[in-house]
């Protein structure tokens, strides 16, 4: 064993190697020296552990070993990966990509100095804030509007804000887990307010909030079940009824409303979320929902509703600790914008786009990606046509799937999951899915551009084969 740990190579034997000269003058030495020495020391104690590798293939392995190790090292660690998986807001791949007008306005903030907290025409200091406000009131028929880091902080300051101490009703069918641990009842004790809970599971009535209601009193709230649906006998109030409720008590009544479209989706043929003008024109006085979910814009919480409540939630010392950044700020307002024409928002939003893309289409895709493939499937693999079902996905619509088109890659060579893997692991990751034995490559989450990629890296893996 001796003899073999001691032909392993040396530090400075690698570092002179002409293959390293490049990762030399994008690393500096001193990460390449340190990746080397790792990369060696990985070696080393697999031979220690019994692995029995061939003397003249040490070098190779070491030298490979580092190779990979710097190539993960000089790539971004954030970087994109291509979604092949049909969910069109995938928490884990990022949520809403952004549209171009987006991106843009994120260019032009990032790139120098901006108005963030300045009014050019007055010469004097301006608010963060007043950015969206006018689009917000315009867009959702609020009085006004405030915007904070996500839609856990827009929960958390609105019950900070209003209930800190005091009681906050809410019905039993809504006490919702999204993923990443953030839970209602969890949301409230860190807030300060005391869940009032009412109701059963399945079913709450109007005089199960009545009946709670006391001095301890500070607001109703309503949670959207975004990511689950309770079915069979049911029962939950109508938002009316509970404006009625909290107006006749002057007690205000909160929404989280989850995703927070501004559009009726059933344009898309998916069934009716209620859409955010909806919720205020009903009258419900606080509204929060995401900026990254179904509006298909940056992370981001938004809160509309009353000008008496928006005001004491701008003073609340929590509002600094949420606050938006000036990216995300950009690209909401360029996201907002947008919507002001519909069929605008309807083009131009990736969310709205993907959702609005027909089954011909997607079929025709399909398609054509299979064509192009077929010339490189040899003995690989083989590839067909097939009809998927996408999802909304974001904790949207759970349990609705949209009809959709993609393909699915039989592998011969390799196994499927070596395959899976081999995917993610390429230059740009592609996520697909695996089904029957199968990998299902989803085109509604596909990009146009991004189909070459695909292509050039199934040929990649099967060419390594
Ligand atoms: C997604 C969701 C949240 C959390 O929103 P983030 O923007 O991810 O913080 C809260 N409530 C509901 C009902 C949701 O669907």
């Amino acid at each position: 064993m001796k003899e073999i740990l001691r032909t392993l190579p040396k530090v400075d034997q690698l570092l002179s190697l002409e293959t390293l000269q490049h990762y030399h003058h994008l690393l500096g030495h001193q990460v390449v020296r340190e990746e080397a020495r790792q990369a060696i020391e990985s070696v080393r104690s697999a031979l220690l552990q019994g692995a029995s590798y061939e003397l003249g293939e040490l070098q190779d392995r070491v030298l490979s070993k580092l190779m990979q190790r710097l190539k993960i090292v000089a790539q971004p660690s954030l970087r994109k990966v291509i979604n092949a998986t049909g969910i069109v807001l995938h928490t884990n791949l990022g949520r809403a990509p952004l549209s171009g007008q987006a991106q843009q306005q994120m260019i032009e903030v990032a790139e120098g100095y901006s108005t963030l907290e300045y009014d050019p025409v007055a010469g004097k200091r301006g608010s963060r804030y007043d950015h969206v406000t006018d689009l917000l009131r315009r867009l959702t028929g609020a009085e006004d509007a405030l915007v904070v880091n996500n839609n856990a902080a827009a929960i958390l300051l609105a019950l900070s804000t209003l209930a800190d101490g005091k009681e906050a009703i809410v019905s039993r069918g809504q006490l919702i887990e999204i993923g990443g641990s953030f839970r209602i009842p969890e949301v409230m004790e860190q807030s300060g307010a005391i869940l009032r809970e009412v109701g059963a599971t399945n079913r709450t009535h109007l005089p199960d909030y009545e009946k709670a209601i006391n001095d301890c009193t500070a607001c109703i709230l309503k949670v959207h079940t975004s990511n689950y649906r309770i079915v069979g006998f049911t029962q939950e109030v109508e938002t009316a009824d509970l404006v009625a409720l909290a107006k006749k008590h002057s007690l205000p009544l909160v929404e989280d409303l989850g995703s927070g479209v501004l559009m009726d989706l059933r344009q898309f043929g998916l069934s009716h979320e209620p859409t955010v003008p909806e919720v205020v024109l009903a009258g419900v006085d606080v509204v929060t929902f995401s900026g990254d979910k179904l509006l298909g814009g940056p992370q981001a919480g938004i809160i509309v509703g009353r000008t008496k409540y928006i005001e004491q939630m701008k003073r609340h010392p929590l509002t600094r600790a949420v606050r938006i950044d000036k990216l995300t700020l950009a690209a909401l307002e360029a996201t907002l914008a947008l919507y002001l024409d519909p069929v605008l928002a309807q083009t131009q939003v990736p969310v709205l786009q993907m959702l609005a893309v027909t089954r011909e289409e997607l079929y025709g895709r399909a398609q054509r990606l299979c064509q192009k493939l077929h010339p490189h499937l040899s003995t690989h693999a083989s590839a067909e046509v097939i009809p998927l079902a996408s999802q909304v996905g974001g904790g949207a619509l759970p349990t609705q799937d949209i009809p959709s088109y993609g393909i699915a890659i039989t592998t011969h060579t390799l196994s499927v999951n070596e395959m899976e893997e081999a995917l993610r692991a390429a230059d740009t990751p592609i996520v697909a899915r695996i089904e029957n034995n199968q990998l299902m490559f989803d085109l509604r989450t596909v990009r146009d551009e991004d189909e070459a990629v695909i292509v050039n890296t199934l040929i990649h893996i099967w060419g390594e084969k």
